[in-house]
């Protein structure tokens, strides 16, 4: 499970690329599939069922709701899912009047967003107006469905989650043991549907070959599943393991029990591996010169040919995919969050890699990021084109790690020039070159949202990180994105080696000012992590930093533990800044003192709050001027 909106790009991106050398190739993705199954009147029945047979000990309040209420999902399932793919619009009015669907705990959360002066009539009211149906209906559909992943959760697999599925067994883990156990036992409810999906799309194609990609950890259980069930069922038809997953996780991959599943495992870009594995399959080619490839019998095999430039990878396809079934979800109150989960967009890739490669929290190590090829203008016109001939739809995700400002400059003139009305959003670097002269004509060509990173607000430590940006430039490029019309979502992190509470407090007080003067209208903290990748992961030392000892690794490898001798407790604050961050991005809160943020207890919208509770950490005063970004930005 990755998303609901929108298919993974890796299958479309391999199947483009396979075509256009000639290879029969078709795509499936079981995931949506799955949803589907379980989402369906028959799912529900069958989730019921277990439901009823749950001890009484084993009862939650979500599964109780279930029961309680069964009659009214099971007729409302079916119109819920037909609205949510886009096929029944007016069923919004019905939805927002919040006494069809039925509300379970999840809903509580709406609850929670009213604080002070804004408790006035509906509670959603403030969020999407008095006009916004779709919108809010959207919401609350999308509620439902996260009440009834928690009772399928409860009832039937307590891994279970629309995304991040059973993450817990792949994630660094370094040993097979946990999966292997997991992949031994009896089929449940969910296990099941996806063999069925799996013998469906064996039989429906035929494969001599079949690769699964997972992505994330949370694609991880689901893809030895899969290939367990073809194992079983057809021995003799070839399997591959690949994705961003085995690109991180298992670059040092010992376990022998994961060739009882996939034959081979590939790492980094798929193509050439997938070119010199079938000349292997067809005879044409002997083992030892496959490329970036694990084998039980040779274990990690390289002949190190040169990859496939992205000029010559072909056009992606959608071809195969069940394009209306994708459900548009809004989620999170987050305007960029929205644009994630919400609508399905064409996937393109201006550049691989990074041309910047020097973050030292980021896998610049690795091939995603260290291997830096531009495909040019023409190339990607060609394949934007090709992709609204095949969709009919105009709407492209650009799914670089940071597009470059000169290869955009030159696709949003080429945009233009061909009047391709097309509306696009990706993710960038807060480049200087990012000027009012260049965001406006990036507006002109359909840019509606970026995304970049902003980290830590804090000089000393975008220098320590090596990020090569200020707060003050970081200031400038958002607001010229933002005069130009265009959304601006900052990555932000909190927990850097060496980052003191004085750090996290200033660093807040910079994205206070960047929200308050109309820099930035979306962002997100997360949680620093060390990967082993990384150079923070690579030379603790020159970051004050110890490593913990390193697992005896057959399986995944790739989040590290570390201790910082600041010791400070950086979840705790981190509560704090998701706080301040939500009402920011509301448009609420900027004439608070930061710090009353970190005060315990408070409600998430403290608007007016003069109440001070007390609290264990230190939460120190600012050291930011309170007009430092109006100032950079005059
Ligand atoms: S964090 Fe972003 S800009 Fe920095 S090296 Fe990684 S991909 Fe490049």
């Amino acid at each position: 499970m990755t998303q609901l909106n929108t298919p993974y790009p890796s299958t479309a991106y391999l199947t483009g690329f396979l075509r256009s050398r000639g290879f029969q190739a078709e795509q499936a993705d079981l995931s949506i599939a799955l949803a589907h199954q379980l989402l369906s009147v028959d799912g529900l029945e069958a989730i019921h069922g277990q439901v009823s047979s749950l001890p009484r000990k084993r009862q939650t309040s979500t599964t109780r709701f279930f029961a309680e209420h069964f009659e009214r999902y099971r007729s409302t399932i079916s119109p819920a899912i037909r609205f949510l793919q886009g096929g029944d619009p007016t069923l919004a009015h019905r939805i927002t009047s919040r006494r069809y669907l039925p509300e379970g705990p999840r809903f509580s959360s709406i609850e929670q967003y009213v604080g002070g002066e804004l408790s006035v009539g509906d509670p959603l009211g403030w969020a999407f107006g008095a006009l916004g149906i779709q919108d809010h209906a959207k919401h609350i559909a999308t509620l439902y469905l996260n009440d009834l992943a928690d009772v399928i959760r409860d009832a039937v697999d307590p891994r279970f989650e629309f995304v991040r599925y059973a993450e817990s067994l792949a994630a660094s883990q370094p040993t097979f043991d946990q999966l292997h156990t997991a992949l031994s036992t009896a089929r449940n409810l969910v296990d099941d549907y996806l063999h069925g999906l799996t013998l469906n799309a064996l039989s429906r194609h035929q494969p001599d070959l079949v690769l699964v990609t997972a992505p994330f950890p949370g694609n991880v259980y689901g893809a030895f599943r899969i290939a367990q069930t073809i194992k079983q069922t057809r021995p003799s038809v070839v399997t591959a393991l690949g994705g961003g997953y085995c690109n991180t996780e298992l670059r040092n991959l010992k376990e022998p029990r994961v060739f009882d599943y996939f034959d081979f495992v590939t790492l980094d870009s798929g193509e050439r591996p997938l070119l010199a594995l079938i000349e292997h399959l067809k005879g044409t080619r002997p083992v030892e010169q496959l490329v970036r490839t694990y084998t039980r019998a040779r274990h990690y095999v390289d002949f190190n040919e040169p990859d496939i430039a992205l000029a010559e990878s072909g056009t992606p396809t959608y071809a195969g995919l069940p394009m209306g079934d994708y459900l548009s979800l809004l989620d999170m109150l987050n305007p960029m969050h929205r644009l994630w989960s919400d609508g399905r967009w064409n996937k393109v890739t201006v550049a691989h890699g990074c041309y910047w490669k020097k973050c030292s929290f980021c896998d610049v190590n690795l091939d995603y990021i260290s291997r830096y090829d531009l495909a040019n203008t023409d190339v990607l016109i060609g394949r934007i084109e090709s992709m609204i001939h095949e969709t009919g739809q105009t709407g492209f995700h650009l799914v670089d790690e940071a597009a470059p400002p000169k290869a955009l400059k030159s696709l949003a003139t080429a945009l233009i020039k061909r009047d391709l009305g097309i509306s696009w959003w990706g993710n960038i670097r807060f480049e200087k070159s990012f000027d009012a002269g260049l965001c406006q004509l990036l507006a002109d060509s359909g840019c509606i949202a970026v995304t970049g990173g902003l980290e830590v607000a804090s000089d000393r430590l975008l220098k320590l990180m090596k990020k090569g940006v200020s707060v003050e430039q970081v200031a400038r490029v958002t607001r010229a994105f933002s005069d130009a019309g265009i959304l601006v979502h900052a990555y932000l992190m909190y927990g850097f080696p060496t980052q003191t509470a004085q750090d996290t407090v200033d660093a807040l007080e910079y994205v206070r000012q960047l929200f308050a003067a109309g820099c930035i209208q979306s962002g997100f903290f997360h949680r620093f992590t060390c990967t082993v990748h990384s150079p923070v992961g690579k030379h603790p030392q020159m970051y004050g930093v110890a490593l913990a000892p390193p697992p005896n690794a057959t399986f995944a490898n790739n989040d590290i533990n570390f201790t910082d001798p600041t010791g400070v407790d950086h979840d705790w604050y981190g509560a704090g800044l998701k706080k301040a961050l939500f009402n920011y991005m509301h448009g609420i809160g900027f004439e608070i003192d930061v710090r009353e943020w970190f005060l315990e207890n408070e409600p998430q919208v403290a608007a007016g709050r003069k109440t001070r509770h007390r609290t264990r950490h230190t939460v120190p005063r600012t050291l930011v001027p309170p007009n430092l970004i109006e100032r950079a930005l005059s």
